[in-house]
C-alpha cells in the first residue's frame, strides 16, 4: 500500500448489470422498459434550444417539480427531483440516516442500499426474508436509525400490502421510513396515500422503469415539506445543478402523456402474466411478481448454467452469485416477441438437456 493510500476512502462499489450492445440481442437483465418513451419526449429533445444548453439549468428544476406535483396531487414543496432515484436515494440516506443506531432493510433487496450505507458510514442491519421471500413486518418493530423498504421488493418482485407498510411507518414515528417504489406502477399500490398521515414517510419513484427513461436519469421523492426542505439543503451543499436541461424537458413531457404511459404499462403487465404461465409450464417457480421482472428458479436446471446458455444465445438476464438467491434468474419483461423468443430458447434447451 502506498503511504497516501491510507487516507483514501475505500468503498465496495455497486455492480450494475451488464450493458452489452450486440445486434439482435435480447436484453432482459436491467429491468429497462422495452418500449420507447412517449413520442413527445423525442419531439422536445429535437426541439431543444441550444441556447438553453449554454446556460446553467434551473437549480430548482421548477418545470419538472411543478409537473410532478400536479400529476400526483401534492404541493410543489413536497417534491424533490434528482438524477435517477439512485441519486435521490443516496441523498436521502445522507440526509436522514444520521443516527448511531443501525438502519434496517431486508437482507435480500436492492444491492445499492448497503453500498450507500458503507459510503456514508451508516450502521445497518438486514432482517432476513422468510422462506417465501416475504418481508416480515415484525422485524421492523424495533429501535433503529431509519428504514428502507422497496415495494415491490427487488429482486423478488413481491409486493407488501399497504396495511403492513403502514404499521411499520406508524410504529417508527421517530425515524424516517423510505419506501422505494421503483416498480410500483406495474400493478402495485403506492404509499403516497399515506403521506398526509405520516410525516416520517418518504416515497421515492423513478422514470427509469415505468416511464422508459433509464437513459435520461430522472427520479424523485415525495414527502412532507420539511423533509423535502432538508433534502434540498443537502443537495445545495453538494451539487445545485443536478438535472440537465434535456432531462427537465423530457421528464415534463413524459408526465404529460398519461395515455401513452398507461398503455405501455398495461402491455408489460399483460406480457408478464402470460410469461408467468409459460415459465410455470417449463418447470419454473417464482414469487408472484408485481414488477416488470420475474425472479425464477427451475426444478432441474441450475440458474447459473441457464444464465450462461442464454448469454451464448445473446439473451441477457440477471444472475446474482449470492447465498440464498444463487439458483434464481431475474428476467425483465420485454416485448411479447422477446418473451416468445426467450421461452422458445428455454423450451428447446431444457428439452435437449433431459
Ligand atoms: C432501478 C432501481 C432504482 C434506481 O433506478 P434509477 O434508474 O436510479 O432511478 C432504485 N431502486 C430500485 C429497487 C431499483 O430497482
Amino acid at each position: 500500500m502506498k503511504p497516501w493510500e491510507k487516507n483514501v476512502r475505500k468503498v465496495v462499489p455497486y455492480t450494475p448489470g451488464e450493458q452489452p450492445d450486440r445486434p439482435n440481442m435480447i436484453k432482459l437483465n436491467t429491468n429497462e422498459n422495452p418500449y420507447p418513451p412517449s413520442p413527445g419526449v423525442a419531439r422536445v429533445l429535437k426541439e431543444l434550444d441550444p441556447d438553453s444548453l449554454r446556460r446553467y439549468p434551473d437549480p430548482g428544476a421548477e418545470v419538472l417539480v411543478h409537473a410532478l406535483a400536479e400529476y400526483l396531487g401534492v404541493s410543489k414543496q413536497q417534491v424533490f427531483v434528482g438524477v435517477g432515484s439512485d441519486d435521490v436515494l443516496a441523498m436521502s440516506f445522507l440526509t436522514f440516516f444520521n443516527s448511531e443506531k443501525p438502519i434496517l432493510f431486508p437482507n435480500i433487496t436492492y444491492s445499492f442500499y448497503d453500498v450507500w450505507a458503507g459510503l456514508f458510514q451508516i450502521p445497518f442491519e438486514c432482517p432476513a426474508l422468510d422462506k417465501e421471500f416475504r418481508i416480515c413486518t415484525e422485524d421492523y418493530f424495533r429501535d433503529c436509525g431509519g428504514i428502507v423498504i422497496p415495494n415491490p421488493n427487488a429482486p423478488t418482485g413481491l409486493e407488501k400490502s399497504l396495511e403492513e407498510l403502514e404499521e411499520i411507518i406508524r410504529k417508527n414515528s421517530e425515524v424516517i421510513v423510505i419506501i422505494d417504489e421503483a416498480y410500483i406502477d406495474f400493478g402495485g399500490t403506492s404509499a403516497l396515500s399515506l403521506l398526509p398521515k405520516y410525516e416520517n414517510l418518504l416515497v421515492v419513484q423513478t422514470f427509469s422503469k415505468s416511464r422508459s427513461l433509464a437513459g435520461m436519469r430522472i427520479g424523485y421523492a415525495i414527502g412532507n415539506e420539511k423533509l423535502i426542505q432538508y433534502l434540498n439543503d443537502v443537495k445545495y451543499s453538494f451539487n445545485s445543478y443536478t438535472m440537465s436541461a434535456a432531462a427537465l424537458a423530457a421528464g415534463v413531457e413524459a408526465v404529460r402523456d398519461d395515455t401513452y404511459f398507461r398503455e405501455t404499462l398495461q402491455k408489460i403487465i399483460n406480457t408478464r402474466e402470460r410469461t408467468k404461465k409459460e415459465l410455470h409450464r417449463l418447470g419454473f417457480s417464482f414469487p408472484d411478481s408485481r414488477s416488470n421482472f420475474i425472479f425464477a428458479t427451475h426444478r432441474d436446471c441450475p440458474a447459473e448454467e441457464l444464465y450462461e446458455a442464454l448469454k451464448q444465445a445473446d439473451i441477457y438476464v440477471r444472475y446474482f452469485r449470492k447465498p440464498g438467491i444463487d439458483n434464481y434468474l431475474r428476467i425483465s419483461i420485454g416485448t411479447e416477441e422477446q418473451m416468445d423468443e426467450l421461452i422458445r430458447f428455454m423450451e428447446h434447451y431444457l428439452g435437449e438437456r433431459l
